[in-house]
């Protein structure tokens, strides 16, 4: 595997350096921080413990490029073959982005080599097409009232683009901020979350050995606080922030871009709900909930934590799902066999066992987990697949995100008022249905306050579709010509038809 950087002789870390104007560079002030593996504890290597210093450099890079223009007056054709060449080269030097994802992030490396890479090229590639199709001209109808202009529309790169993303999905992340970003002709800068910042420092050496990017149109900054980020998110050369991250932070985000009136899009927090209809085929939604709820831990914002099952079926359904629950395999991220890997923290893990033990205290019958695999020894931040049955309606387990593995079962009977349960949330970012009837499924979909809901599947996303929430779980969309689109600014150009000077009557407001 070509790492940005390989341990030197004697050292048993990678050493990581930030990518600014086309440089690797460390820290303002040479500081680094340690970057930890979740399921040994150890540290796996350092990066740049990054600060404002480091964001205003990226932002300056970004903005000259940006200014200069050899990015941004590239042709749409252009623009997207140059990424379809780096796409190539992706492929080639992806082969360890697997394992460096599952011993950074703790995904288990089953699911980074079959979904995190492959995904993450996928839309870098799918972003490049799609803009192909993006109108950057669109003519209007003539009018002659007043009287008689041409007028179109134009559309235009934003300008500086800041991505800012979490720890869960560092790869795709990644890739679903920058490849929209690039696609659509803007400079980039991109800040992983402290946790994670490796895969996406291999995916800026793999673009950089590419030589096909100007200088300072694509930037990846790191550090240990947020105070890079923060940067970003104030500083007035950046006209846009695509953050995905937690509602409380967005809160924060949304309200410091509005000093200076950035274009922002939010990807945020989630409590989906699942419901399965008595028809369902029980083998296929049992299965399916477990993949929706704890794939990768239960850390995927749009995980279905919720969990409604029709009275019919709800002792059959609930006995099935505990026993698969309890028999997945937790351990090193890192191992072939593991089914579940660590959460991504030490941090992470103490909240989730608080609002275990939270769900226990208000009554919740813990059918199981709840607590540290005996299967695992004494490091790594490991957590039982937990199941909480008889979940009241208004507690926490029911109702806040918990971003860990943990599953709150509630029973239905009634379709509307099913609907109406699963609406009552801040939250509204994704939901699901199990049935046979698909026009029933379909129905209950289009009641749902979401912005996805998958019938009879879950986690399964489409590069054309778009992703988003309802409510507090955020605002704007990413993917397809929805996200592409909202790395642009539309301009009105009108075009006067030499209306001769007797004829402007508008004018005689002022000059008559
Ligand atoms: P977080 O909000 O704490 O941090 C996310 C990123 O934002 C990190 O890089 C962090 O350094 C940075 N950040 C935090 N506060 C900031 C601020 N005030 N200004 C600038 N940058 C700031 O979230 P987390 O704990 O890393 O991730 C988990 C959360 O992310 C969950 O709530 C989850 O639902 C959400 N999430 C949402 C989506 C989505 O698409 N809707 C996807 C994945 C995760």
């Amino acid at each position: 595997m070509a790492t940005v950087a390989e341990p030197e002789a004697g050292a048993d870390v990678a050493t990581y350096q930030q990518y600014i104007d086309g440089e690797w560079v460390g820290a303002d002030g040479g500081r680094t921080y340690e970057v930890i593996n979740p399921s040994t504890e150890e540290v796996m290597a350092t990066a740049p413990d990054g600060t404002r210093a480091d964001a205003q450099r990226a932002i300056a890079a970004a903005r000259r490029s940006f200014e200069a223009g050899e990015w941004r007056l590239k042709s749409q054709l252009q623009r997207s073959q140059i990424m379809f060449e780096i796409v190539k080269h992706l492929e080639e030097v992806s082969d360890g982005w697997s394992l460096l994802e599952a011993q950074n992030g703790g995904t288990v490396i089953r699911k980074a080599a079959v979904i995190d890479v492959p995904f993450a090229i996928e839309w870098f590639r799918s972003m490049a097409e799609q803009a192909l199709s993006i109108p950057w001209y669109e003519p209007l109808p003539w009018i002659d009232q007043p009287y008689v202009s041409w007028n179109f529309v134009q559309r235009e790169p934003v300008g500086v683009c800041a991505g800012i993303v979490p720890w869960n999905f560092p790869l795709l992340f990644t890739m679903w901020k920058i490849a929209p970003a690039l696609a659509m002709g803007n400079s980039v800068i991109l800040k992983p979350a402290p946790q994670t910042p490796l895969t996406a420092l291999e995916v800026a050496r793999a673009i950089d050995d590419t030589g096909l990017l100007p200088k300072g149109v694509l930037n990846v900054i790191t550090g240990s606080s947020i105070d890079s980020g923060a940067e970003l998110v104030e500083n007035p050369d950046v006209d846009k922030v695509a953050f995905t991250g937690s509602t409380a932070s967005g809160r924060r985000v949304m309200a410091e871009a509005a000093q200076t009136i950035k274009h922002v899009v939010l990807e945020l927090g989630g409590k989906s709900a699942n419901i399965v209809c008595p028809d369902a085929d029980l083998d296929i939604a049992i299965d399916g909930t477990l993949f929706g709820v704890f794939m990768h831990q239960g850390q995927a914002c749009e995980a279905g934590t919720r969990l409604y099952v029709h009275d019919d079926i709800y002792e059959r359904f609930v006995d099935r799902l505990v026993d698969s629950a309890a028999s997945l395999r937790v351990g090193d991220a890192s191992d072939f066999d593991s089914q579940v890997g660590p959460v991504i923290s030490r941090q992470q893990y103490d909240r989730v066992m608080a609002r275990i033990a939270a769900a226990r205290a208000d009554g919740a019958t813990l059918a199981c987990g709840g607590g540290r695999p005996s299967s695992v020894g004494e490091k790594g931040f490991f957590i039982e697949p937990t199941v909480f049955t008889d979940v009241p309606t208004d507690s926490s387990a029911a109702t806040e995100e918990i971003f860990g593995p943990v599953l709150a079962v509630q029973r239905w009977s009634d379709v509307n008022e099913v609907i109406q349960r699963a609406n009552r949330s801040i939250y509204g970012l994704a939901g699901g249905v199990w049935s046979r009837d698909t026009r029933a499924a379909i129905d209950i979909a289009k009641q749902l306050r979401c912005g996805t809901v998958w019938i009879n599947d879950w986690h399964l996303l489409h590069p054309q579709a778009p992703l988003g929430g309802y409510k507090q779980s955020g605002i704007g969309r990413e993917h397809g010509i929805y996200g592409l689109k909202e790395y642009t600014e539309v301009k009105h150009i009108c075009v006067d038809q030499n209306v001769p000077r007797r004829d402007r009557y508008l004018w005689e407001t002022l000059l008559g």
